[in-house]
């Protein structure tokens, strides 16, 4: 099998011209939305998750852009609600494109990561439909929507304070997510392992290639990594001529491998550095001091690399996970 996105593997004649989604067929030259029920708020309101299908006319990719699996990651929620207002995909020339801007919403509500139960979407893949909360949105996207799909992007930012630097991250075993990667050209790349029961693995077992982009912090906006994500989704869709727009190649950074540079203290934690800069092995990135003006420690780049996120805690315990550094052995 041939592992490289061609253009031409998405013009198979053979293949359903419609996209079925749930009991509605999309037929190509249609818009459509379709919202599958997953819940009540305990208030009565019935909660759906929303879908917008877009068919085009002639054969091409058919792509999921999914945002708010955490629904307080805002900025990929944001990024989405700015491709479906701006109208361009009404405009599409070849292919399809399913938009899901906001999947968990009981947690956008909450702004929360979790579920009001504590559990997470994309630690409850595949899912089940008779399930919990997390499990039942998990299954509408294994179910419904990944069947229908070739490749997808997944939106998320840094949790817990932490900034993500804006970033794609794809499946090393997988040359099609490394391509997607790619194509995205985010500034910088590098492949992530699948955890298990996220999103990512069940559509790699399904053979479903979805990169995952992240970009600024949960609940917060961030200007940069939106007009990131929306320079990445034009590339994509630009690459497979689904839409024509100029597109200028900028360069991207390929790391090999990340790691975590933690806190050896606890306390007061300033940073002197910041996600997008380059560090060298040993050097003072940070320091960590008691309250009491007595102690200061040091935080130290453990090897050359860059910084793809960083801790925006003011107060940080032994072990926190202070900045995410990418590198090259
Ligand atoms: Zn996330």
């Amino acid at each position: 099998m041939n592992a490289t996105i061609m253009k031409k593997e998405y013009m198979n004649p053979d293949r359903n011209p419609y996209i079925q989604m749930g009991t509605v067929q999309i037929q190509p030259g249609e818009y459509q939305t379709v919202t599958f029920l997953v819940g009540k708020l305990p208030i009565g309101q019935k909660v759906g998750i929303k879908i917008h299908i877009f068919h085009s006319p002639n054969p091409g990719p058919r792509i999921l852009l999914l945002a708010g699996v955490h629904g307080d990651e805002i900025n990929g929620v944001f990024a989405l609600k700015n491709i479906l207002e701006n109208g361009m995909l009404h405009q599409l020339k070849r292919g399809s494109v399913i938009v899901v801007p906001l999947l968990n919403v009981y947690s956008f509500l909450n702004f929360s990561r979790d579920l009001p139960d504590g559990k997470d979407v994309n630690r409850s893949f595949p899912g089940n439909a008779r399930g919990s909360l997390a499990s039942r949105m998990a299954s509408v996207v294994t179910k419904r929507i990944l069947p229908e799909i070739d490749f997808g992007i997944d939106f998320h930012t840094g949790s817990s304070l932490r900034y993500n630097y804006p970033q794609i991250r794809y499946t090393k075993a997988d040359s099609k997510s490394k391509e997607l990667a790619d194509i995205f050209n985010a500034p910088v790349q590098f492949p992530m392992a699948t955890i298990s029961n996220s999103l990512r693995k069940t559509a790699r077992i399904m053979n479903k290639p979805i990169v995952v982009f992240e970009g600024g912090e949960s609940m917060r906006l961030d200007e940069y990594s939106n007009k990131i994500a929306a320079t990445g989704i034009n590339n994509v869709l630009s690459h497979f001529e689904m839409i024509h727009t100029e597109t200028k190649k900028s360069e991207h950074l390929d790391f090999g491998h990340t790691a975590w540079i933690r806190a050896t203290s606890a306390g007061i934690f300033t940073s002197y550095r910041s996600s997008g800069e380059h560090v060298t092995k040993s050097e003072v990135i940070g320091s960590i001091s008691d309250p009491f003006g007595e102690q200061i420690s040091s935080v130290v780049a453990s090897k050359d690399g860059f910084l793809i996120g960083h801790n925006q805690a003011a107060v940080v315990n032994h072990g926190d996970a202070l900045y995410h550094l990418a590198f090259n052995k």
